[in-house]
Order: structure tokens, then C-alpha cells, then sequence
């Protein structure tokens, strides 16, 4: 599972429900929830290929 940072718990949490998403300027990045207070949470991941 990968880590996200949550903005309301300002706090590196386990992102609950992740799906790997490709942004428009082709990075990959994980979107999800916080399990603790459902707020979205967003990592960049990188650079596909
Ligand atoms: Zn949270």
C-alpha cells in the first residue's frame, strides 16, 4: 500500500481505496482517502515509463 501525506491530519498516512491515476502532463500519481478522516489524499509517484 502506498504512503500519502493527509492535509486535515497533516500526517503521513496509509492511502485507504488508492488507484493509480496518469495526470495530463504524464505523471503517475496514487489517489485516495485517508483512513482516518476520508479526506482525499494525493501522491506523485513519478513518471510514467
Ligand atoms: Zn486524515
Amino acid at each position: 500500500m502506498a504512503k500519502g501525506r493527509c492535509m486535515k491530519c497533516k500526517k503521513e498516512v496509509e492511502i485507504k481505496n488508492g488507484k493509480e491515476v496518469e495526470m495530463k502532463n504524464g505523471m503517475k500519481a496514487m489517489k485516495g482517502e485517508c483512513p482516518d478522516c476520508a479526506t482525499k489524499v494525493f501522491r506523485i509517484l513519478g513518471k510514467a515509463k
